[in-house]
């Protein structure tokens, strides 16, 4: 780091991704990515015309992929705005909504940027541990003064709420903003969207780098009341007023119109892991019921860190956190049936040789 830093980032510990190899080397169950491509329809729209366009600024209103959304979710253009990535509309929400007078709650364990973002803004954290179980106790967040983001279903338990405990907290707290983070709620979770026109400090954030194959576009939705949207416009123009480059734009308008792909794809997810979770279970692996694209699972007869060291020796890249609570766990991504059957294949070699 240079002199020149200032204190407050020369303090920081700045978030760590996954491992993000960029050669096949490895099967790759690390950052739960979708192991299936994109919709034909979204390479079809990402055309060379597209290409050739690129030398003119996208579109900042995103009109046309704010109407593919609106029809997909059954609310209005002006309740939703896309973020690059659904931890750009993370980052903009709690630059609405919070500063070094209003902080943020959130959950012990849960996804690592929230803390990492309170940092870098001067947000003070509170933070509620979870239950011995890794639940999130609802009634924790009841009454608080402070704005809450939830990750449902939580990462990197897998864990998920009924959509009536979150509307507990939304009711409890009328004068703070409740985001709930859906990055995996297409596996299995329920979704609190059906719950904007109700709830005016609502704000429901989803990814398309999950269950819509498009990580790499970089492409999220927030959704709420228009009044929290346009707040949410005001820091994206102030900021990065061309957020979604072009071709993303057309990715993700063609990945909402593909539903038939987007269901067939998360339904082949969600078997994959309910065999996966079977065999681990068969071998005594401990896991939550996840409602997510991965599995959370550890075993006694291996620590997670050396596990996930015998693993990535075998060319199988999982995640294992340093987090003193679940460092005995790993994050194991759902990849393709063969990809899991090497993943059993690999640990029984492991386990027992
Ligand atoms: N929220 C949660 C809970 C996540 O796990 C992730 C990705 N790991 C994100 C948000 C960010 O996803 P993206 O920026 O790719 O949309």
């Amino acid at each position: 780091m240079s002199r020149y830093l200032t204190p407050t980032l020369a303090g920081l510990s700045p978030y760590t991704p996954g491992e993000q190899p960029q050669d096949q080397q490895y099967i790759k169950l690390n950052t739960n990515e979708s192991p299936y491509p994109p919709s034909p329809a979204v390479v079809a729209a990402v055309n060379a015309a597209e290409v050739e366009k690129l030398r003119l600024y996208s579109d900042p209103a995103c009109a046309q992929l704010l109407a593919a959304a609106a029809e997909y979710h059954g609310l209005s253009p002006d309740e939703i705005m896309p973020g690059n990535g659904s931890d750009e509309n993370l980052f903009f929400a709690l630059r609405a909504f919070c500063d070094e007078q209003h902080p943020l709650a959130y959950a012990d364990v849960t996804y690592g940027c929230y803390s990492v973002w309170c940092n870098l803004m001067h947000i003070p954290s509170h933070i509620l541990p979870l239950e011995a179980d890794f639940s999130i106790d609802p009634t924790k967040y009841y009454g608080l003064n402070e704005t809450i983001v939830i990750a449902n279903p939580n990462a990197p338990t897998g864990l998920a709420l009924p959509r009536s405990a979150i509307e507990g907290i939304l009711k409890s707290n009328p004068d703070n903003v409740v985001i709930v983070d859906e990055a995996y709620v297409d596996f299995g979770g329920e979704s609190c969207v059906p719950l904007i026109h109700q709830y005016d400090n609502l704000l429901v954030v989803q990814t398309f780098s999950k269950s819509r194959q498009l990580a790499g576009a970089r492409l999220g939705l927030a959704m709420g009341n228009a009044a929290l949207i346009a707040d949410l416009n005001r820091v994206k123009f102030s900021l990065n007023p061309y957020n979604i480059n072009r071709l993303t734009l057309k990715a993700g308008e063609a990945a909402l119109k593909d539903t038939a792909y987007f269901d067939a794809t998360r339904q082949k997810i969600m078997d994959t892991r309910a065999w996966t979770a079977k065999e681990l279970a068969n071998r005594g692996f401990s896991l939550t019921d996840s409602r997510s694209n991965f599995l959370f699972a550890r075993t006694d007869r291996m620590e997670g860190g050396a596990l996930y060291r015998a693993l990535k020796e075998k060319g199988i890249l999982v995640r294992h956190f340093d987090s003193p609570r679940i460092a005995d766990y790993l994050r194991i991504t759902i990849g393709t049936q063969a990809q899991m059957e090497a993943l059993i294949k690999a640990l029984d070699e492991i386990l027992e040789g």
